[in-house]
């Protein structure tokens, strides 16, 4: 196979088993129209999401990299009115197109949007979770500066609870995953997979991705015990 059949048979399912989005449709295009890079989940990798968010219940969203919202619009579409994503978002280009996407689909009254780096923000929502103030997250969804994931790993496991679900997204980097001499982004990988790995109150796996987005991968972690 190559990337041409990966790019179809994604195509194909799509076609056949997601239903017409057009608040989806209309995000990526105003993605696309403001300038940012098309670094967005796949139509079918968003509508996982939102099954991964349905399958465990989750009331309660934390998303690292929200870029222009259309992954987070399919995972506050899965939460329903009462849900809650809070979505972190580096850059303020990102994080105003990714509100007027939000907005445009109705679902902003269940988004909690912060901008500037992630780093700034998770000790805030840590001291509220381990304060009670706030209730865990149920699912939490990593996807911003590779070479950060260890740090985001950490800050997670103040956030969760048992039974809680981590992804992460582009663990495999085209298969760059396996070379030591990677770049900052595999080395971020790659220590992140050793944490995790050395960690026993989590248990995970990988599932590789081929598709419009070529051959990448995410990681699924449950959390058995905190
Ligand atoms: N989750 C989005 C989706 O699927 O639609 C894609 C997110 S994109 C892969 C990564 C985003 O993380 C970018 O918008 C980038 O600006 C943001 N980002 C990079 N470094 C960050 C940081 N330190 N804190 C928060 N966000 C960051």
């Amino acid at each position: 196979t190559d990337p041409d059949r990966w790019q179809a048979v994604d195509l194909w399912f799509a076609d056949h088993l997601l239903p017409v989005d057009p608040a989806g449709e209309a995000a990526l295009a105003a993605n696309a129209a403001a300038g940012l890079p098309p670094h967005d989940v796949s139509p079918l990798q968003a509508r996982f999401l939102g099954m991964v968010a349905k399958m465990v219940g989750a009331r309660r969203v934390l998303e690292i990299g929200t870029l222009g919202g259309y992954s987070t619009l399919h995972l506050a579409r899965a939460l329903g009115p009462a849900g809650r994503v809070v979505t972190l978002e580096f850059n303020p280009h990102h994080a105003d197109v990714a509100r007027a996407n939000l907005t445009a689909a109705g679902v902003m009254d269940r988004i909690d949007l912060r901008v500037g780096p992630a780093h700034d923000h998770l000790p805030d929502l840590a001291a509220a979770v381990e304060d009670g103030s706030e209730p865990p997250f149920d699912l939490i969804f990593i996807d911003a500066d590779k070479p950060s994931n260890p740090v985001y790993l950490d800050w997670s496991m103040m956030l969760v609870r048992p039974g809680s679900v981590i992804l992460a997204d582009n663990v495999v980097r085209d298969g760059r995953v396996t070379d030591p001499d990677g770049d900052a982004s595999v080395q971020g990988v790659r220590s992140f997979t050793g944490m995790v790995a050395a960690d026993p109150r989590l248990e995970a796996t990988v599932l590789q991705t081929v598709g419009v987005k070529g051959h990448d991968g995410f990681m699924l972690i449950r959390v058995a015990s905190v």
